[in-house]
């Protein structure tokens, strides 16, 4: 992909400046404008503002189908289990999954990959799948990305789907990339809306872009299966019917083919003390003001204290303080508590996109100016080691 200012047709005439969030275009000493590839990220807002000199140039290198795209049909969801648990956004998918399935007149069929897994594929039927396809395998007992991807493409390729959703969950992070590009097809991840196109029947895929500061719907026109990831708790789960009835293709995978270059050299669980972050109602977060690792414990005291989870800015993981586990954001969580208690956070944008749809935020915060005042339903303005411990004392009391 390309993009170039076409300088006979140029006029300096500044329109395209404000319209670029990535502030990838300058004007030249000559006039002129000039586009920074390595900032732009080809949005094309640029070319709607130079609509009227026709300036701006973006060149796609298209790459041509040979697919016979009539030929997929289904929605697919990928069953991720861990130790053999059914993970919980599987539940919301095929929720989701019944929805457009209803509208594009296809079957919603699930996937399950792993060992000794069979038992749990009705459940996935009375939760709304009208098939089941279930690979069991004593070399797919761990969750390697290799050879799950390899399985999961295997039945693609014989069934041909035409959507497949996963959860945008460390497993399905971790292997549904993969999986998309041994497909040659596209992926949208973290969407948190699906719809189908009325008129295309295109899976509309929409996610957050910059930072969240706008939505954006994109579609897979010409390859299949259109791919998409989604967050844990956007979509409600599917409500269990005793009687539903489906189908169980179990599927044979010769061990070769399955085989993976990496193994599992152990598990560690990680101890969580306090209640889960994605289902948490109260979630006690601390930032880079906390100032040193030891201060979460004033964090923990807190949350303890309102039976809440406790969370983090990227700030304090990366400073190695909380593990990864705990991060609440863009590239963290999303969270939607009843109470979010912000302890010396900024409010970055990359924060504020995983936690500002929480039904009430508390901020507290020594600097007035700080961002997060902004979507804070109650403010506190003030030294967080005279605030917090103040806090901890009344609620004990
Ligand atoms: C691609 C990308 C993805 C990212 N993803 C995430 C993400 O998922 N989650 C995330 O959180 N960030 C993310 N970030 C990082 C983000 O941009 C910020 O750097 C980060 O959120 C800042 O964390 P912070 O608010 O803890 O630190 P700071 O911005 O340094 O804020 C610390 C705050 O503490 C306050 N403070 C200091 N001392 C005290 C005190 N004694 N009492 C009270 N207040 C005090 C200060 O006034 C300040 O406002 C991402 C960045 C990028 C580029």
């Amino acid at each position: 992909m390309a993009i170039k200012v076409l300088n006979e047709k140029c006029v300096g005439c500044k329109l395209c400046l404000p319209t670029c969030a990535q502030g990838a275009i300058t004007m030249l000493d000559t006039k002129k404008a000039f586009i920074d590839p390595v900032k732009c990220n080809y949005c094309g807002a640029c070319l709607d503002a130079c609509k009227k000199f026709k300036a701006i140039l973006i060149q796609v290198d298209r790459k041509v189908s040979d697919q016979d795209l009539s030929l997929y049909k289904g929605i697919w969801v990928y069953a991720e289990q861990r130790h053999g648990e059914i993970a919980s956004v599987v539940y919301e998918l095929l929720n989701e999954g019944r929805k457009l399935a209803g509208e594009l007149g296809e079957e919603l069929c699930a996937v399950l990959i792993g060992h000794n897994v069979t038992g749990k594929a009705n459940d996935l039927i009375l939760h709304g799948a009208d098939k089941v396809f279930v690979v069991d395998s004593n070399c797919l007992k761990d969750f390697n990305d290799e050879s799950y991807s390899k399985a999961l493409v295997s039945l693609v390729e014989e069934y041909k789907p035409n959507i497949i959703l996963t959860g945008a969950t460390a497993l399905g992070r971790s292997f549904i990339p993969k999986v998309a590009v041994m497909l040659e097809t596209g992926l949208t991840a973290d969407c948190t809306q699906l719809d189908i196109d009325q008129y295309t029947k295109l899976l509309l895929q929409t996610r957050p872009a910059f930072g969240g500061n706008l939505m954006a719907t994109i579609t897979c026109p010409s390859f299949r299966p259109q791919m998409a990831t989604v967050r844990h708790k956007v979509f409600k789960k599917a409500v269990k019917d005793p009687n539903r009835k489906g189908l169980i293709i179990a599927k044979n995978i010769q061990e070769d083919c399955l085989l993976a270059r990496t193994k599992l050299v152990d598990f560690v669980k990680e101890v969580e003390s306090t209640v889960n972050l994605s289902e948490a109602d109260i979630i006690v977060s601390g930032g880079r003001g906390l100032g040193d690792p030891k201060n979460f414990a004033l964090i923990r005291e807190l949350a303890q204290l309102i039976n809440g989870a406790v969370g983090a800015s990227r700030a304090a993981v990366d400073a190695g303080w909380i593990p990864y586990s705990h991060q609440v954001g863009q590239t963290g969580k999303t969270v939607c508590p009843k109470l979010y208690i912000a302890v010396g956070i900024s409010g970055s944008i990359q924060h504020m996109a995983g936690m500002q749809s929480s039904e009430n935020i508390i901020a507290i915060n020594k600097d007035p100016q700080a961002p997060i005042f902004e979507i804070a339903t109650y403010g506190i303005v003030g030294d967080l080691f005279e605030v917090v411990p103040a806090l901890i004392a009344k609620i004990k009391k």
